[in-house]
C-alpha cells in the first residue's frame, strides 16, 4: 500500500532472481494518503540502490521511482512503455554491463550482506527529509556516503584484549561470534553483518573489539592458541 514499505533487501532480490530492473510508483511527495510520507522513505532507498548499483558495475537506470497520483492512468502508462523500453535497451541483468551470471550473483550477494550495515548507517546518518529525487542523489553522491559504502566497516575482536567474558557471543544476532569458556572469541567475517552489537556490549575494561574502515582484518588466530592464560597477581 505504500511505497515506504519496499525494502532495499526486496529490490537486490528482485535482481538477483533474474528482474532486469525494478520500478517504483507511488504517491507524490506531500500527497500521502495517511500519515507516514512513505514516499520520502522510497526516494531515499531508490537513491542508495543506484548508488549500490554502480559500486557493483550495474547500471542505475535499472531501478527507477515515480511519484504520480491515481488519476494519472495515461502518464502511468508511459511510465511503463519507457521503463520497458529503457530495459530492452539494456538487456537482461549483467548484458550491457558485460559481467558473466557467476560474477553478478557473486556481487549482488556481497552487496545484499552489506543491507544491514547500511540500514544502520541510514539510521544514524540518512534520516533526512528532501523534497526530491535530485536533493536525494545529491546527497547519496556527496563524498561521505561514498565513502561510507566504498569503505564499510568490519568488526575485529583483539586476541590479547578478549577475556572471553562470552557476551559478544550471547549478543550477536547471527551466531558470527564462535569462543568459548577461556578461549579468545573470534568474528567469522563471513557470517558478520556489522550490526555493531558486539562493539557495544564488550565491556570498557576489555575494549577487545575494534572497528575497522578501510583496512583488512586481521587473520583469526590458530586454534591451538586460543586458550586464555591468566596469571594470579601475587598476594602483598
Ligand atoms: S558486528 Fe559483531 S555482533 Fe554484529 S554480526 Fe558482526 S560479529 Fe555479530
Ligand atoms: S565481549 Fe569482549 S572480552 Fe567478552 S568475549 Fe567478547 S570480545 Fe572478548
Amino acid at each position: 500500500m505504500c511505497t515506504g514499505r519496499i525494502d532495499l533487501a526486496f529490490v537486490l532480490r528482485a535482481l538477483s532472481k533474474g528482474a532486469a530492473g525494478v520500478l517504483i510508483v507511488g504517491c507524490r511527495i506531500n500527497e500521502c494518503n495517511y500519515t507516514t510520507q512513505g514516499n520520502f522513505y522510497a526516494l531515499s532507498m531508490v537513491s542508495l540502490c543506484k548508488q549500490l548499483l554502480l559500486q557493483i558495475g550495474l547500471n542505475p537506470e535499472r531501478i527507477r521511482i515515480e511519484l504520480i497520483s491515481g488519476g494519472e492512468a495515461n502518464r502511468f502508462a508511459e511510465i511503463v512503455n519507457d521503463f520497458i523500453e529503457t530495459l530492452r535497451g539494456l538487456g537482461s541483468l549483467g548484458a550491457s554491463e558485460k559481467i558473466d551470471k557467476a560474477e553478478l550473483e557473486s556481487r549482488l550477494e556481497a552487496v545484499t550482506k552489506l543491507v544491514p550495515y547500511i540500514k544502520i548507517q541510514e539510521r544514524e546518518k540518512l534520516q533526512v527529509k528532501l523534497q526530491s529525487k535530485e536533493e536525494y542523489q545529491s546527497l547519496y553522491s556527496s563524498d561521505e556516503i561514498q565513502q561510507l559504502l566504498h569503505e564499510p566497516i568490519s568488526y575485529y575482536i583483539d586476541p590479547n584484549k578478549c577475556q572471553a567474558c562470552m557476551i559478544c557471543a550471547k549478543r550477536c544476532p547471527v551466531g558470527a561470534i564462535s569462543g568459548g569458556k577461556g578461549l579468545v572469541h573470534i568474528i567469522d567475517q563471513e557470517k558478520c553483518i556489522k550490526c555493531g552489537n558486539c562493539f557495544q556490549v564488550c565491556p570498557p575494561r576489555f575494549s577487545a573489539v575494534t572497528k575497522l574502515s578501510g583496512q583488512p582484518v586481521p587473520p583469526p588466530i590458530p586454534e591451538d592458541k586460543r586458550a586464555i592464560v591468566r596469571t594470579k597477581k601475587k598476594a602483598d
